[in-house]
């Protein structure tokens, strides 16, 4: 069984203009995402890819079609199970989205807080994340004092922090100099071989889906296109 699946997925908004069409951003996706994966979902700007995101994360609820994680089937369920559900999901962003008042630690340790973990459980868990991501020198230090990569495996250290099964990774190197999205790519590759979690990596670049993806799917303007091994889909003409 698949750890995610999406049967005929669609996800509409009324159009700006009430008169006009709505925008259909997600249009009929099907897809499979095997537990242990690192899956790839490449399409340009507007392709969709940031609403796929939104429904698997429960963000947003979908127009039509079903969306299942382990099994369950999100749609239609309360806010109280839905948070239960994105508690199991970790995600990292383009923009980093780090508390820049908060140190390092802080950051990091802010979800299992929303958790309700004992601050002793804290103290251990972040020192063996920042640990894993090599920043525990910087544990006392604020998002403004590192570089971009740094900021990004603080991201990494604080989407892990309460165990997820699922990491969403948007746009997370897209920001980053060629060398610091080879310094991420390579952890979130570690992150996915030695704890055994599910990536999805959405991108825009084609480089990042050969690096670390093993399957990926390409959208284009919310339908997608082709899916499969990324040799295979790449290797077409
Ligand atoms: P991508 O992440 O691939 O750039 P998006 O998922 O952000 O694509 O957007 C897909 C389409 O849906 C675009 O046409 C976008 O304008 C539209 N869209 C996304 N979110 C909303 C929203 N909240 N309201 C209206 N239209 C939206
Ligand atoms: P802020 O002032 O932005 O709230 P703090 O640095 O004061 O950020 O820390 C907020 C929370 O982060 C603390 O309540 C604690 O849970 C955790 N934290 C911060 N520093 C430590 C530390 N040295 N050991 C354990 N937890 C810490």
């Amino acid at each position: 069984m698949a750890l995610v699946s999406l049967e005929h997925v669609t996800k509409s908004y009324p159009a700006a203009d009430r008169k006009a069409d709505p925008v259909v951003a997600v249009d009929d996706v099907s897809l499979d995402i095997e537990a242990g994966a690192v899956f790839g979902i490449i399409g340009y700007s507007g392709a969709g890819k940031s609403t796929l995101v939104r429904l698997v994360n429960a963000l947003e609820p979908a127009t039509s079609g079903s969306i299942r994680i382990d099994g369950r089937e999100i749609t239609g369920l309360r806010e109280r199970e839905l948070r239960a559900i994105r508690l199991g999901i970790g995600m990292i962003f383009q923009q980093f989205n780090l508390f820049d008042a908060k140190t390092v630690r802080a950051n990091v340790a802010y979800p299992l807080k929303v958790a309700g973990w004992r601050r002793a459980d804290i103290r251990a868990r972040v020192d063996e994340l920042l640990e894993f991501v090599g920043l525990a020198d910087k544990a006392a230090a604020h998002p403004d004092q590192l570089s971009g990569g740094q900021k990004q495996r603080v991201g990494i250290a604080r989407a892990l922090a309460t165990r997820p099964r699922i990491l969403l990774a948007d746009e997370a190197t897209s920001a980053l100099d060629p060398e610091t999205t080879h310094e991420v790519l390579t952890l979130l590759k570690r992150v996915n071989e030695e704890q055994g979690v599910t990536i999805i990596v959405i991108t825009h670049e084609m480089d990042v889906i050969q690096t670390i993806a093993t399957k990926v799917a390409v959208m284009d303007r919310g339908r997608v296109i082709e899916h499969g091994d990324v040799f295979d889909v790449f290797s077409r003409p």
